[in-house]
């Protein structure tokens, strides 16, 4: 019990202790943002055929919450005050839309992550 005592102590700067399914509570990623799917159009090319349209390509997209969970101390504050809504690519293929290529490519030029300016 004293060991226990002990750890507690020095394991919780600024006193901050709590508990979530059995471990002591961090703010995560999901404490800060809200995490939606969507799908968004975007002018691709098909490297294959060489002809570009319009695809939808679908994102996780993770907006910053309007204020942190309670519960949060100094260092998830800072962390949060960074924290910037982002997006994160799902589809890494696409089926091409011409009818005489139909080939699967690879979205090359989509970058995988974007952060949102919102
Ligand atoms: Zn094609």
């Amino acid at each position: 019990m004293e060991e226990v005592l002990r750890k507690w102590k020095a394991g919780v700067p600024g006193g901050r202790f709590g508990r979530r399914n059995g471990e002591l509570k961090t703010m995560e990623e999901r404490d800060f943002f809200n995490e939606t799917t969507e799908q968004r159009s975007h002018t691709l090319t098909c490297p294959k055929c060489g002809q570009s349209g319009e695809y939808k390509v679908t994102w996780v997209v993770r907006r910053k919450r309007a204020q942190l969970p309670r519960g949060a101390d100094e260092r998830d504050r800072a962390k949060f005050a960074k924290a910037q809504s982002y997006m994160v690519r799902s589809d890494e293929k696409l089926a091409c839309a011409n009818i005489r290529c139909r080939k699967a490519f690879e979205i090359s030029s989509l970058q995988s992550v974007a952060f949102l300016s919102d």
